[in-house]
């Protein structure tokens, strides 16, 4: 009898069993291994939370300011001044934002200008870093320099474990600047982000020491505002 190979038809639905599988499976991978991200930028910022109650100890209870002024009026940004305590650059870059690991370079020190954000400046890439610091207004009023001049002092804070101090970012400032932008914040479309890059939610690490992923769904005027009732 004359051996017989495989008709086409039963190529094609070998094919067409093999690409359902790999459209099934494929997201399934790209979701494990953002979830492997995910888990990796939590750790940094609970390290990062960490260094910055060891911050507050050594600076009589003042929480970590946005940034104090360096050298020639430059600004000294959060991630130098707590960096003492971690030692590794890597931990302010987010592990889900293509390229933050290029970003860690110039050290945050002595950095000159007061909007760092837009793209485009040679001095701002460094901020594009994934990892921002709230930098809501202890005065309510929408204008900058107010958060991260006032030193804030651990005991004014009301509820300090729900009271975001660091958070998924596309700049190196994190969350709303003021009342009117509260809720664009917390449904995750106001800029500077909150960015809500992972699994739809963003990491964040609080006033108490512990971080935690965050939905944006789920997110109060606790989470933002020192002072909030
Ligand atoms: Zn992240």
């Amino acid at each position: 009898m004359r051996k017989r190979g495989f008709t086409l038809i039963e190529l094609l639905v070998v094919i067409a069993i093999i690409a359902i599988l790999a459209a099934i499976l494929f997201p399934v991978f790209a979701k494990a291994r953002e979830k492997a991200r995910q888990t990796s930028c939590l750790s940094n910022l609970k390290q990062i939370a960490l260094a910055s109650r060891m911050y507050s100890q050594d600076y009589d209870g003042r929480c970590v300011p946005m940034w104090t002024y360096g050298p020639n009026g430059g600004r000294d940004w959060f991630q130098y001044l707590i960096n003492p305590y971690v030692k590794n650059w890597q931990l302010f870059e987010c592990p889900s934002l293509p390229g933050a690991a290029a970003y860690h370079a110039p050290a945050w020190a002595n950095v000159p200008g007061s909007t760092p954000c837009p793209n485009g400046e040679p001095e701002s890439i460094r901020f594009q870093s994934g990892i921002g610091k709230n930098w809501f207004r202890n005065d309510l009023s929408g204008s900058d320099g107010g958060y991260w001049n006032d030193f804030l002092k651990e005991s004014a804070i009301t509820w300090p474990s729900e009271l975001v101090e660091y958070g998924d970012s596309d700049c190196v400032v994190m969350g709303p600047q003021n009342p009117t932008a509260v809720q664009a914040f917390l449904q995750g479309t106001s800029w500077p982000g909150g960015y809500f890059r992972h699994n739809d939610g963003m990491n964040a690490a609080y006033y108490d020491g512990h971080a935690k992923w965050l939905k944006p769904s789920n997110g109060t005027m606790r989470n933002i505002y020192y002072a909030a009732p």
